[in-house]
């Protein structure tokens, strides 16, 4: 068993939620600051940042660099996409949940052809398919798919993807937002020419930008290329290296709040460490909640240590929007599912939270049901029937 972590402080409710999620008073504590954006000191900030998020890559990181862009976790994968993937350029999507769907829509906005695999609601899109899909279409000049697609919780098989995908000598791009940090992504394990993250998910900071993680040799090739002039990531780049400036103001505070959060995540372990301990959170939580009699939409196999969906009970005496209320009563705000067939909801595992929290989200989750009078927390028949299509 590991030190407990310090609670929140001012009786705030912890953030069951994939981000923004809880931090540390210490990441809070960082904003407490004002900083010119073009003095030494911040740029000094900015490309510790830089460095420690490549560090991150593992061995042949020298290959690739760091990027950072304001906007939220959306903005920087539209940069990617609008950067990287040439105006005649054609993208396979993949899309298990909104996040494969969003980066289609996005695509759509960009004017850029692309194949959709929509595999519904969560059933992981694998490689023997995209090998089939890309063998039939030499089009297709891109890949891209969510690491862990956030709306189910699944942990989507890039391994397998990425294979298929240069095998067939196209390139991979990835939106790694609610895994990087906690879930590797070694360049020397994994081949991507791009991925995108963003600063309030595994690695604890506050919302405010994303950032990109891309190959040089894809860097210099995106002149010119983006549609954007905000979301240029060749240009933020290319001033970024001149200058150590961002090209427009940057969000400071958030900055050196992520800039912190680095230094935690570095002090914690690094990303096996981090990884751990929102496996143990999945572990616990996902244990309690089963010997509760309440049931994961994934097996085991497919669960990420980012967020998991559980079914909602079948007994009618279940109403969510009272199970959510109760349960925030009791300092923990919990996350609506996103399944079209069956009520589900999301317990999230990420944030500055360790087994002992989760262990006390699963004593309020029984109290919350022993208040509605539900005694049994199992799901209806038609979610076992979608359970049973993964499994199989
Ligand atoms: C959070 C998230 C995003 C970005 O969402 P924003 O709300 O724009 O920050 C994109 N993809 C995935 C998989 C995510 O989890």
């Amino acid at each position: 068993m590991t030190e407990k972590l310090e609670a929140p402080r001012l009786g705030e409710p912890y953030l069951l939620t994939p981000g923004p999620l809880t931090t540390s008073y210490r990441v809070k504590a960082a904003m407490l600051r004002d900083w010119g954006s073009w003095d030494s000191d911040f740029r000094a900030m900015t490309a510790e940042l830089r460095q420690r998020l490549l560090a991150m890559l593992g061995d042949g990181h020298e290959n690739f660099d760091c990027v950072p862009m304001q906007g939220s976790g959306t903005f920087a994968v539209e940069a990617m996409l609008g950067s990287f993937v040439p105006h005649d350029g054609k993208v396979l999507v993949l899309a298990n949940g909104a996040y494969g769907l969003r980066a289609a829509e996005t695509l759509r906005y960009l004017g850029r052809d692309l194949v959709l695999l929509d595999k519904g609601d969560y059933m992981p899109p694998r490689g023997e398919e995209v090998a089939q899909i890309l063998a039939g279409d030499p089009e297709i000049t891109h890949v891209i798919v969510a690491h862990c697609e956030t709306s189910s919780g699944i942990l989507n098989p890039i391994a397998e993807i990425s294979e298929a995908t240069y095998a067939a000598g196209r390139k991979f791009l990835i939106d790694s937002m609610s895994a990087f940090g906690a879930v590797p992504a070694e360049v020397a394990t994994i081949r991507f020419d791009a991925l995108v993250s963003s600063a309030n998910k595994c690695i604890e900071g506050v919302p405010g930008f994303g950032f990109v993680l891309a190959r040089i040799s894809e860097l210099e090739a995106a002149k010119g290329r983006s549609h954007s002039l905000s979301l240029d990531v060749h240009a933020q780049w290319a001033h970024m290296n001149k200058t150590g400036q961002w090209r427009f103001t940057p969000p400071t505070h958030v900055v050196v709040a992520f800039l912190e959060a680095l230094r935690a995540h570095e002090e914690e372990g690094g990303v096996a460490a981090r990884g751990a301990r929102y496996a143990r959170n999945r572990d616990v939580v996902v244990a309690g909640m089963r010997e509760l009699s309440f049931d994961t939409l994934l097996a085991d196999r497919w669960l990420s240590p980012i967020i998991v969906t559980f079914f909602c009970p079948a007994d009618p005496k279940f109403v969510f929007d009272d199970f959510y209320r109760m349960m925030k009563n009791r300092g923990f705000i919990i996350y609506p599912g996103k399944l079209t067939v069956v009520a589900s909801f999301r317990i999230g595992c990420i944030g500055q939270m360790d087994e002992y929290v989760m262990a006390q989200v699963v004593v309020a989750a029984k109290e919350c049901l022993a208040e509605m009078g539900v005694a049994d927390a199992s799901p209806p028949e038609a979610a076992l029937i979608e359970k049973a299509k993964l499994a199989a």
